[in-house]
């Protein structure tokens, strides 16, 4: 069972006089009271309530919500993995957490060396030797490789190449990056087996051509295993490789990206290494790439001299600044310690047991869900409700009825190319047991599905907040809390 809403909130808490800290007395000169009439003429209408009040609303309220702490949260290609709480307790020193952007950086050298040394991690990772930590996020980091591979092309006097091939599977992000770095899509259907077919890629490329982008595993959890072959062609018309390696959680120690003929690559840390990273942030994109590509990343990058740290700037043909200071820090600082904590083995470990749970997922899954494309997957296997649509009960009214069992939906209707999609990653920190509790449930949601659909489409039923208008939420969202004094 969900808990109930809360009795009261915060303002209706409220007692006046009542409070949760007490403040010293000053002890320094009162400053110039600011002019009348920039002062309010009545009290501000906060709650005053006791620290014990705040901790049981924040408490309260942080269980309203889902999230991994609390139970199974299958999203596929977000990869909401367990956050190992060590990540926390390091992050959380004050020698990092403290520590000023503006603080010279010789007596940063500590931060500095966690940021280095995360690079140096991320290279031996995707096999690549250069590397920028800046950008802030999966899809800023697919706007820097775009930026370096079109700078190259400029700076090698060729202005015309403007096309970037990406197969019909790919994630949202890649052709709004496309647009923005002002190139043209060009997109490319997948094969019958969900892969794409370098006889298309050969049909697509010519010496307009900037680069192909394409996710390994693509998005319907399948790998491409044609990569070599498509790699060959773009280089041979002049392009350039991107990965979008928002999700390495099936690769890690088993394979890596530059072997694969990639040039340049994304990785999502806040998703494979690990930060919460639910309501949109914050995350880190670092960008990997080939010693052709590495005089364009952003300046400045970090140098290791004689034991020293420091920033490198003079890089004539960077793609310039790209973020404010040293990029997300604290996420990047949680991702070196979950490689550190999980060391090669472990990370191995990490990978294999993805595959291994989605793989379950997909066989045991398959009794009551179509599997469009069913080949062997890697981390995520992507069903299609299409089965209980028919009959009345669409792959969102299947994830709003999982909310009832207290785990979080799928993604649904991603891929495209799926009709009905519902794309499940499991990751590699779920037990056996709650994979089984999964299937059990999923199976009961089928039958329902199949025996009463009506029922489905007003689920939930257990959540605080019931069945939304998604589009006047979306359009019309009431997110502010207004107090009635
Ligand atoms: C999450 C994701 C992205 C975008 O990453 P953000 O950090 O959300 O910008 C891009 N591609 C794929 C395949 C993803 O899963």
């Amino acid at each position: 069972m969900q808990n109930p809403m809360p009795e009261k909130l915060l303002y209706e808490l409220s007692a006046h006089g009542r409070r949760g800290v007490r403040l010293p007395v000053s002890d320094v000169p009162a400053a110039q009271p600011l002019p009348k009439k920039l002062r309010r003429q009545t009290d501000a209408p906060l709650p005053e309530v006791s620290e014990n009040d705040v901790i049981r609303h924040f408490h309260r309220l942080s269980n309203l919500n889902h999230h991994v702490d609390r139970d199974f949260y299958p999203l596929g290609s977000c990869t909401m993995k367990y956050n190992p709480k060590i990540n926390e307790q390091v992050v959380g020193n004050a020698n990092f957490a403290e520590l000023h952007p503006y603080t010279p950086t010789r007596y940063a050298q500590g931060a500095l060396e966690v940021l280095y040394e995360l690079g140096e991690q991320l290279k031996a990772i995707t096999g690549f030797n250069a590397v920028t930590l800046q950008p802030p996020a999966g899809a800023s980091g697919e706007l820097t490789g775009l930026m370096l591979m079109k700078k190259y092309h400029e700076d090698h006097g060729d202005r015309k190449r403007k096309k970037v091939i990406i197969p019909d599977s790919a994630h949202g992000t890649n052709p709004a990056t496309i647009k923005l770095a002002g190139c043209d899509v060009v997109e490319l259907k997948s094969g019958d087996d969900g892969t794409v077919d370098p006889e298309e890629v050969r049909k697509a490329v010519d010496d307009q051509l900037v680069g192909m982008m394409i996710t390994n595993p693509n998005t319907l959890g399948i790998f491409e295993s044609n990569i070599q072959e498509i790699s060959k062609i773009v280089h041979d018309a002049g392009g350039f490789m991107y990965m979008d390696g928002a999700n390495l959680n099936a690769l890690l120690g088993i394979t890596y990206p530059a072997k694969m003929g990639f040039d340049v690559m994304h990785i999502n840390v806040h998703k494979t290494f690990s930060t919460p990273h639910g309501g949109g942030g914050p995350g880190a994109g670092p960008v990997c790439c080939v010693d052709a590509l590495e005089p364009y990343l952003p300046t400045p990058i970090i140098r290791k001299e004689e034991d020293v740290f420091f920033h490198d700037w003079v890089r004539p043909k960077s793609i310039g600044k790209l973020q404010g200071f040293y990029g997300n820090f604290l996420v990047l600082l949680r991702a070196y310690t979950y490689i550190l904590a999980n060391g090669k083995d472990g990370l191995e470990d990490v990978s294999r047991a993805a595959i291994t749970n989605a793989n379950y997922l997909r066989i045991l899954l398959q009794k009551d869900f179509a599997l469009p494309f069913p080949d062997r997957c890697l981390h995520e296997v992507v069903f299609s409700a299409d089965k209980q649509a028919k009959n009345g009960a669409r792959a969102l009214d299947i994830a709003k009825r999982l909310l009832d069992f207290g785990m979080h939906a799928p993604t649904v209707y991603f891929p495209l190319i799926v009709h009905e999609a519902m794309m499940i990653e499991p990751t590699e920190t779920e037990t056996k047991e709650t994979l089984d509790r999964f299937i059990e449930i999923m199976h009961k949601i089928s039958e329902e599905a199949m025996t009463k659909p009506e029922f489905l489409r007003d689920a939930p039923y257990n959540t605080p907040v019931k069945r939304l208008d998604e589009a006047a939420a979306s359009r019309k969202p009431n997110v502010r809390w207004t107090a009635k004094s």
